[in-house]
């Protein structure tokens, strides 16, 4: 599953590519690792580089400054529990949205909907007013549910079926065309149909920096659909290129947009009036503060895992840039003829359209277990059993890791002091029968050792964590998922987001 994840767009999230720079860091763990492997299922080591999550002030005042009600919250409606703030969703598109309106860039903004399954997001990206980018029926489906104008739909993924083409069309969506192939079957499918309106089509393109992909249409692909859309008959507007590309850097997006605009010249030549460049999504967010991230990734070696091995990579949850930042360095980073990629797209007389996922749902959720008992294995490290799995906060199960240690919220606050449990190093596992039900591998330091009834709450886990593997194994139900929205008393309420009663 781990060769899914590196380089290749689409896919998941998309992790650094190996030449990430974060490569040498795991590369030299790994060195140590072996070093480590003899003791690491040992005795309590030194104590580790800390991970605290980065929380928005919203999340803080439940997590921090009302504990007690988390724990009630967990009592109504089991664990694990998924929690999801709408509203941070809308403060998340408002800042990108700045940054694209203070380059001066005709904009539009699709959120990728696959990163998370909530309703209650779809609702917040319509309120306020941006596209959602949708890669199956019942995507498109739930957005327009949410309210979505069908025409601020954009369809993405490489393998569309007749039936969601046909859908997309009678609804006056559009469409990004992946391949010679499926141009063809949308063309079958507007023989057939009775639409009274034309296709709209974005063609995906195929950036140098990944020519080995499966995703989108090099030069040679390109030029036959052109030559085919210019000189047709069936209704199909051409509104202009689409990318998307694995991994978070700048520079390639840059190159990408670079390859393009002589695209766009041709196709303009061929009498096709298009008008948007759509970049996909990617951008990058902040789990942890980049200082302590850093720390980090220089003090890890094996003996932080519990089995001795420092994963390949991950994601760069302590990043340089956070989304906004990283939008504004793509607008003025240099592109063609003198011209920065705003001014590019600016006399280009083009529009750009980002489709952020993970970005989007920054900071907007948590996922908190309740831990059902702590399992003692050396002196001084133990395995914290919670009830819940790993398929809730996901991470471990792409050969990989959530850099952002669990924070734990004690059952008993307010207790008197007295038989305080002892520190412990410890990690964490689901209440599978698979060995492989691991939420953290990494041995996280506990001032107290977590007890029956705690809360370990995974913060963060909107974009791509809480909901992307979860089911019915073991014939547990599925976990809630609850929007907590802030009353106008500066309180909050929570409501049932997954279509189940109270
Ligand atoms: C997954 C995906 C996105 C969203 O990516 P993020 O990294 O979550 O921003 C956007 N566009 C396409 C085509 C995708 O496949």
């Amino acid at each position: 599953m781990r060769a899914h994840h590196h380089c290749e767009p689409e896919g998941l999230p998309g992790w650094p590519a190996a030449q990430d720079a974060h490569a040498p860091q795991a590369a030299s763990g790994k060195r140590a690792a072996r070093v480590d492997e003899a003791r690491h299922h040992g005795h309590r080591q030194g104590t580790y580089p800390p991970l605290p999550p980065l929380l928005d002030d919203a999340v803080a005042q439940l997590v921090h400054g009302s504990p007690a009600l988390l724990t009630e919250l967990v009592e109504q409606y089991g664990s694990p529990l998924n929690l999801v703030w709408p509203h941070l969703l809308r403060n998340n598109t408002r800042k990108l949205t700045e940054v694209l309106r203070s380059h001066g860039v005709n904009h539009a903004i699709f959120y990728g909907a696959k990163v998370n399954k909530s309703q209650a997001f779809l609702h917040a990206a319509v309120q306020e007013g941006i596209g959602v980018d949708v890669s199956s029926l019942y995507e498109a489906a739930d957005a327009l549910a949410a309210g979505a104008q069908p025409a601020r739909l954009c369809a993405t993924g490489p393998a569309k079926t007749a039936a969601f083409l046909q859908m997309l069309v009678a609804q006056g969506s559009l469409i990004s065309i992946d391949s010679r192939e499926e141009l063809h079957d949308l063309e079958q499918c507007l023989h057939t149909g009775t639409s009274d309106h034309p296709a709209r089509v974005l063609l995906r393109y195929r950036p140098d920096a990944c020519a080995s992909s499966r995703f989108g249409m090099g030069a040679e692909e390109l030029r036959d659909c052109l030559g085919r859309l210019a000189g047709r008959q069936a209704p199909i507007t051409v509104e202009g290129f689409h990318f998307h590309l694995g991994g978070y850097a700048v520079a390639p997006r840059v190159q990408a947009v670079r390859e393009l605009l002589p695209w766009v010249r041709e196709a303009r030549r061929h009498g096709l009036a298009l008008s948007m460049l759509d970049i996909g999504g990617g951008l990058p967010i902040r789990y942890v503060d980049s200082t302590a991230y850093e720390m980090f990734l220089a003090a890890q070696d094996g003996g932080h895992y519990r089995h001795g091995q420092v994963p390949a990579s991950f994601y760069p949850y302590g990043g340089p840039a956070d989304a906004s930042t990283w939008l504004a360095q793509l607008l003025v980073s240099p592109c063609a003829d003198g011209l920065n990629v705003a001014e590019s797209l600016r006399t280009a007389g083009l529009t750009l359209a980002i489709e952020p996922g993970r970005s989007l749902v920054d900071q907007a959720a948590i996922s908190v277990f309740r831990v059902t008992r702590t399992k003692p294995l050396a002196p001084g490290r133990c395995v914290v059993f919670v009830e819940g799995s790993s398929f809730s906060a996901c991470e471990t199960w792409f050969g990989s890791e959530f850099l952002v240690d669990p924070l734990l919220v004690p059952a008993d606050t307010g207790q008197p002091l007295g038989a305080m449990p002892q520190p412990c190093q410890a990690y964490i596992a689901g209440h599978s029968c698979l060995d492989d039900d691991v939420l953290t591998h990494r041995w996280i330091e506990f001032a107290r050792t977590p007890q029956p009834g705690d809360l370990l709450v995974y913060a963060n886990t909107a974009g791509y964590q809480m909901d992307l593997l979860e089911n019915e194994f073991h014939r547990h139900p599925m976990p809630r998922r609850i929007a907590v929205t802030r009353t106008a008393a500066g309180g909050m309420d929570f409501s049932p987001d997954d279509n189940r009663p109270e």
